[in-house]
């Protein structure tokens, strides 16, 4: 049996720097006040229609949408922050604070050709912060952005950072756009011919160089923009700068959504070949209040993981927990006894392994050798007998024996001085 095209199980070997990410998102989200949120999985399709767009990529042609048993219409959710945006509303969130912070980290859903770094099934981690329409916002959440990125210690990225203005600066310059492409419209490629219909707004980041190429003489979305934007997006520059973080002002990033605003901004690498963009996030202002909220201004952002794990496979060190050790046994009263034993390992916090194999002591000692832990503990009949306990110290095949009810005292002594 196989897995479907595009998704992927996460095996022990890799795990570990999934929960060492976890670990590490968890400790610098929480010292800023953000609180971990998990959304089902499963919505109403209407939700992501509403928010991410009827023509967009997502909306279009990547979501996985189906029927229920009760001819209900649910989708996977293709990314979280339409979630995050209807569960602040359901649980009406806005009523005893104006401010939330917000994080997650789960399975996303796109139906899309899968390559390295895209995935039908990926996850990302992203956060929310909400309430607030202050620029101060939009640099605290790029700043954890980066702070997680350096703590993971990832070089070589580049933020990029752009306006789209607003809702009504948008749709006057989608116009001035449009008037101008629909001269070249047989010169465009395919889907930016499309575009020029549904979502001309996109045409901006197409790859595609003829289209390019006809995009330079076109109108500039920051030509449109006022006094309100511009100050916000100056502010942003401003506090970057500031800050000295490096970015570049990218004036043809758009995002692939249609709820943002003001603020989009990507973080891009190259060691990941054409799925370059790590982090996309922006201001959407509006998406609260468009799927039946209270007006919320928020800005937020998403990190794809399979493609941070690429990055940083070498990076971390494995801090996994391996046995120190292993617990050999002989004879029905042993097997029974040794229960007591892994409850005294137990609360000295020693990682342990219990032989499962059933076979004769030697061929336990010989297992235990081979594994990678430092002491055997053996209980056979003749120590069942003598109350104690025989340990062997598998490196030096030096042997002692201790008695039972010394035998805390004894593994807290050796997990101080040997052990750690
Ligand atoms: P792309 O241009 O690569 O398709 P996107 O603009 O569709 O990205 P967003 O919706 O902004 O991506 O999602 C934020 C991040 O989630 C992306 O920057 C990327 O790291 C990750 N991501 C998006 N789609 C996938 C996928 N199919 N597989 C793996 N990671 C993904
Ligand atoms: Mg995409």
């Amino acid at each position: 049996m196989e897995t479907l095209r595009g998704v992927k199980d996460i095996l022990p070997g890799e795990i570990e720097k999934w929960q060492q990410l976890y670990d590490i998102a968890y400790d610098i989200l929480s010292k800023a006040n953000y609180i971990e949120i998990r959304t089902p999985v499963l919505e109403n399709t209407e939700l992501f229609k509403r928010s991410i767009g009827n023509f967009t990529d997502i909306v279009n042609k990547e979501m996985y949408s189906f029927e229920d048993q009760g001819n209900r219409n649910v989708t996977l959710r293709p990314e979280g922050t339409a979630s995050v945006a209807r569960a602040f509303i359901s649980n009406k969130m806005y009523i005893n604070n104006n401010i939330h912070r917000l994080w997650y980290l789960g399975p996303m859903f796109r139906y899309e050709r899968p390559q390295k770094g895209r995935q039908r099934q990926f996850h990302q981690l992203g956060i929310e912060c909400i309430g607030s329409n202050s620029p101060i916002a939009d640099i605290e959440v790029i700043r954890l952005a980066l702070k997680i990125l350096n703590q993971l210690n990832i070089k070589g990225y580049k933020l990029e950072i752009n306006s789209i203005g607003s809702l009504e600066e948008r749709t006057e310059y989608q116009e001035k756009l449009v008037n101008y492409l629909t001269k070249y419209e047989d010169d465009l490629d395919i889907d930016s011919k499309k575009r020029l219909k549904t979502n001309p707004i996109r045409i901006l980041d197409s790859k595609i160089q003829r289209t390019q190429k006809i995009l330079l003489g076109a109108p500039k979305l920051k030509d449109v923009l006022k006094t309100e934007s511009l100050n916000h997006f100056n502010y942003i520059c401003e506090s970057l700068n500031y800050l000295n973080i490096p970015y570049e002002i990218n004036n043809n990033l758009v995002r692939g959504l249609d709820y943002y605003n003001y603020t989009a901004f990507e973080i891009k690498i190259n060691q990941l070949g054409s799925q370059n963009t790590l982090c996309g996030g922006g201001r959407y202002d509006k998406l609260i209040e468009q799927i039946g909220g209270p007006s919320t201004p928020s800005v937020g952002w998403a990190i794809g993981i399979e493609r941070l794990i690429i990055i940083i496979k070498n990076l971390l060190n494995d801090k996994i927990e391996k046995p120190e050790i292993y617990l050999i046994t002989e004879g029905k009263l042993a097997k029974q006894k040794v229960w007591h034993i892994i409850e005294i390992i137990e609360e000295c916090q020693i990682c342990f392994e219990l032989d499962l194999n059933e076979k004769n002591l030697k061929k336990q000692v010989k297992k235990a050798s081979n594994s990678n832990a430092k002491i055997c503990c053996i209980l056979g009949e003749d120590e069942i007998k003598n109350n104690h306990i025989t340990v062997k110290w598998l490196k030096t095949g030096q042997q002692e024996q201790v008695i039972l009810y010394q035998f805390k005292a004894y593994l807290k002594y050796i997990k101080n001085s040997v052990f750690n």
